[in-house]
Parts: structure tokens; C-alpha cells; sequence
């Protein structure tokens, strides 16, 4: 599958909620071939950061940009459409879909889990059409799922589960990947096996942006990391810089 990642720039992007500022002035930048992570303790706003790039919700000041173009003023469809993939958990899978078909219709709900269902309810994937599930199939060599292409989708084990989800948003061909918590409730292995497939995606030239929990896992496979702490970047830099500065060590963990 082609990975042509795009370059995500977040520019003195600010939120309030009511009179909650959930973030003040943000920036940060996602470049093609790396992997980029933003962490901070729960309430820093992390998954507003998420939300915003993803349309969710209005800016109140700043830009988003996806190379040249601007997408702060887009709502979440077009968003989605413009090559910004977000990785959902549990969507909510009917039973009888297989792996390659579930796959498949990641290209039909680019950017809501809940549409899911409802495409594959529709008269029994009739729309999944042959060129979707061959691209599936590309997809699933890359997650390393394709032995269990023919396989229920919903009874994978999470840790395949959460592969299907990235490869859901892979087939849709991204610019961008954002990775909400993708590693969490799953077990050693399980995370490698992430990991393993994430640094997949940033060697083939994928932009991913991460939100993560697991700070071993973050330490281990970001290039760069934005440390958000009360909505604001408190810090940045790669792995080896952030493991050691003193604010990340107080904010983040606490110690
Ligand atoms: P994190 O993902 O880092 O845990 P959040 O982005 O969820 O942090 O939250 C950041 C702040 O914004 C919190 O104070 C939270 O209560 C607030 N917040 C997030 N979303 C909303 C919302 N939809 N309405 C009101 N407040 C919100």
C-alpha cells in the first residue's frame, strides 16, 4: 500500500472548554518518516489535541496544516478525507464479517467506527467491492494479518484486534496515522508486535502521531516526542533528551 505521509503542523493552537483552557497555545509537528508522540498526564489534553486535528471540534485560535493546506476549518469527514486516519477502539464489528472484509470497509467509514456496522449491514456487503478487498489483502501483508484473512473479525484476540484497527485506517491510505492509546490492555508481545508494525509504517514513509500511556513503548519507538502538561507543550525532543528532563520526569511521572 502506498504510504506517502504527509507533514501535520499544529500552529499556537488554543481551546477552551467553557472557562476550562484545555490547551493554550500548541504546536507541534508530525513529519513524514517518524514516528512522533505526545504524552502527558491524564487531563493534559491530549485527546482534545487529538479531537482537534481530527475535526472534532472548532479551534479557537491556531492552524492545522497537512503539508500546504490548511484543515482547521474542515468538519471530521473531510478531514478524514484529506488523509488524516484515526485508529478507533472496539468498533463494533457484527458477527460473520471476516478480517479481509472488516478491512475493506475502512474504506467506506473513513473516519466514524460507529459507520462500520452500518456498512456491513447493508445488504450483505455488496459494497465491498473485489478492487477494496484486494487492497485489504495489501494491507493485511503489511499488519501481518494475512493468515487470518478468511478469519470472524470478531473473535481475534485483542492484540490482533488492535492490528485490524491500524490496518483499517490503512486502506483508506493515509497521509497521516493518529494512534489513540493503541497499545493499551494488551500484553507484552501483543505490544511488540505493534511496535514492530509502527516502525513498519514510518520505514515506508507513513506520518504517525501517537498518544500513548505505555512510556517504555514511547522511549522505544518515538522519534520525537511533545510532552503536553495543563495544555501546554512543556517539553520536546527526541527519546534520549525527554527520558532526562527534570520538568517531564515531575509533570509526567510524577517523581
Ligand atoms: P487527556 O487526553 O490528556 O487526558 P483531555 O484532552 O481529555 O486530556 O482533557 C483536557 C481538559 O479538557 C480536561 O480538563 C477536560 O476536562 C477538558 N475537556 C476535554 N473535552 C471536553 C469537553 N468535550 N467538554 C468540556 N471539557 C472537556
Amino acid at each position: 500500500p502506498a504510504l506517502r505521509g504527509a507533514e501535520l503542523a499544529v500552529s499556537g493552537l488554543s481551546k477552551a472548554f467553557g472557562g476550562n483552557q484545555a490547551l493554550r497555545d500548541v504546536s507541534i509537528i508530525a513529519a513524514p518518516g517518524r514516528v512522533t508522540a505526545l504524552i502527558g498526564p491524564n487531563g493534559s489534553g491530549k485527546t482534545t489535541l487529538l479531537n482537534m486535528i481530527s475535526g472534532f471540534y472548532r479551534t479557537d485560535a491556531g492552524r492545522i496544516a497537512l503539508d500546504d493546506g490548511q484543515i482547521q476549518r474542515l468538519p471530521a469527514h473531510r478531514v478524514a478525507r484529506a488523509g488524516v486516519a484515526r485508529t478507533f477502539q472496539t468498533p463494533n464489528l457484527p458477527a460473520g464479517v471476516t478480517v479481509a472484509e472488516a478491512v475493506a470497509s475502512g474504506r467506506y467509514s473513513t473516519h466514524r467506527a460507529s459507520t462500520l456496522g452500518a456498512v456491513l449491514r447493508l445488504p450483505r456487503f455488496r459494497r465491498i467491492r473485489a478492487a477494496d478487498i484486494a487492497e485489504a489483502e495489501r494491507v493485511l501483508e503489511l499488519v501481518g494479518l494475512a493468515h487470518l484473512r478468511d478469519a470472524e473479525a470478531v473473535s481475534l484476540p485483542l492484540g490482533n484486534r488492535r492490528l485490524l484497527e491500524v490496518a483499517r485506517a490503512l486502506v483508506t491510505e493515509p497521509k497521516v496515522l493518529l494512534l489513540d492509546e493503541a497499545a493499551s490492555g494488551l500484553d507484552e508481545d501483543e505490544v511488540d508486535r505493534l511496535a514492530e508494525l509502527i516502525r513498519r509504517i514510518r520505514d515506508a514513509g507513513g506520518t504517525v502521531l501517537l498518544v500513548e500511556h505505555n512510556f517504555r513503548l514511547i522511549l522505544a519507538l518515538a522519534d520525537e516526542i511533545f510532552v503536553l502538561a495543563h495544555g501546554q507543550v512543556i517539553a520536546s525532543g527526541p527519546p534520549e533528551v525527554i527520558e532526562r528532563d527534570p520538568r517531564v520526569l515531575n509533570e509526567y511521572l510524577g517523581v
